[in-house]
């Protein structure tokens, strides 16, 4: 099958590869649409914390698809049904999957990062693992569920409740996201501080009221303040615009081993909560599939650049350099037009 590998930090082919070994248990699928990320640029350029990586590996942990044989799993979803797979395989049986926290398994497996992922013409995946998507939902919103899964992990941990001052540091596509599912808790506000007039559009879609340039503009007091763009400037930005007794959620990816300085009598007297927040548990996707399913969420809202697998070079281009409004970018894996 034709896949899109990375054999070395800096080498990524898209290449014949040996499709995928059924195993019993397990449903295969048709990768349709998958999603592209600052992550799978770590992986490519080997930036990545390398416990978290084996090489060679086919890229693509954000995606949806359609089932083409379940005949090894009794309980796989029907041949053409369309589906979306949590990334993360949970060995069910330590400690922390035994407390529902499956994002902290002792044993780290992840599609897209030790195991292949989706950016490939077929994937096998552990049927308690694949969830089918209700028909009103696009097979482009069941490509977010990955990401959004991992910021309503990041929001659940600050407990957030009714009537919140909101701030989220970033305007990429994670920091779009927590603006969309902070929504749930009905805010106050929600103040977005971006990087880029452009993005102005997708904040206000993705319900923020507020949309600022400058951390001046956005202030402080914030009751909670959710980091997502990923660099040390910004967790110092998150950290100074919390109000006393608030919470920082830090989501943003800076890279392995960077660093960010810390007002170490600022978080003691501001009496702060800080938390980091790892990918997402099973619960967290599931919900995430429901809250699509029952219709209380969309998010394809926020896909604005589509090429086909074969473009990838230009897919990776637009991720690491963003001109206009930009929001995810798909790879559509589809040898054929499919309904997205
Ligand atoms: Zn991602
Ligand atoms: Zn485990």
């Amino acid at each position: 099958m034709k896949a899109l590998v990375v054999r070395e930090p800096g080498q990524i082919t898209l290449e014949e590869y040996p499709g995928p070994v059924q195993v019993p248990g397990s449903v295969l699928i048709r990768p349709v649409v998958v999603g592209m990320c600052g992550t799978d640029l770590e992986i490519i350029d080997g930036h990545i914390d390398p416990a978290y990586v084996h090489r060679p590996v086919v890229l693509g942990h954000e995606w949806s698809g359609v089932v083409v044989d379940g005949t090894d799993a009794p309980e796989s979803p029907p041949v053409g049904t369309r589906v979306v797979v949590e990334g993360i395989v949970p060995c069910r049986h330590c400690a922390a999957c035994v407390a529902g926290d499956t994002n902290l398994c002792q044993t780290y497996e992840e599609f897209g990062f030790t195991r292949d992922g989706a950016a490939a013409e077929l994937l096998s995946a552990p049927s308690e693992l694949v969830h089918a998507l209700a028909p009103e939902v696009s097979l482009e919103s069941g490509a977010l569920v990955e990401p959004a899964s991992v910021v309503l992990r990041a929001l659940l941990r600050a407990a957030p409740r009714p009537g919140l001052r909101i701030l989220v540091v970033g305007d990429g596509t994670v920091a779009l996201l927590a603006a969309t599912l902070a929504r749930l808790w009905s805010p106050a506000s929600v103040t977005m501080l971006g990087a880029r007039p452009d993005q102005h559009i997708l904040a206000s879609a993705a319900g923020v009221d507020t949309f600022v340039l400058d951390s001046s503009s956005a202030g402080g007091g914030y009751d909670l303040v959710i980091e997502a763009a990923g660099a040390a400037s910004a967790v110092e930005t998150a950290m100074g615009a919390a109000r006393r007794g608030g919470r920082v959620v830090l989501l943003g990816l800076a890279g392995n081993n960077i660093t960010a300085p810390l007002r170490i009598d600022d978080v003691v007297n501001g009496d702060l909560t800080v938390s980091g927040s790892f990918a997402y548990t099973s619960s967290t996707f599931r919900t995430v599939v429901d809250l699509l399913n029952t219709g209380r969420l969309t998010l394809d809202f926020l896909v604005t650049h589509r090429f086909p697998l074969t473009q990838w070079e230009s897919a990776l281009a637009a991720l690491r350099s963003p001109t206009g409004t930009r929001g995810k970018i798909l790879l559509d894996i589809s040898p054929s037009p499919t309904k997205k």
